[in-house]
């Protein structure tokens, strides 16, 4: 599984705290994938991805 951060994020910072193993803020202000989604936090990445208000987060299988 991978992730990414397509444009249009609104800097809500959800996606950081449900999973912050996989996403956090970069020096724009604007979320990223810093690590690859792994079995042991794919589920909360996936989540993340639900919650998305904008929905810019994409999960590739
Ligand atoms: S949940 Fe979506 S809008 Fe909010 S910080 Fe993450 S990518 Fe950006």
């Amino acid at each position: 599984m991978k992730a990414k951060v397509i444009e249009g994020c609104i800097s809500c910072g959800l996606c950081v705290s449900i999973c912050p193993e996989v996403f956090r803020m970069s020096d724009e202000g604007v979320s990223e994938v810093y690590a690859e989604p792994t079995p042991d936090n794919e589920e909360s990445a996936r989540e993340a991805a639900e919650g998305c208000p904008v929905s810019v987060i994409v999960i590739e299988e």
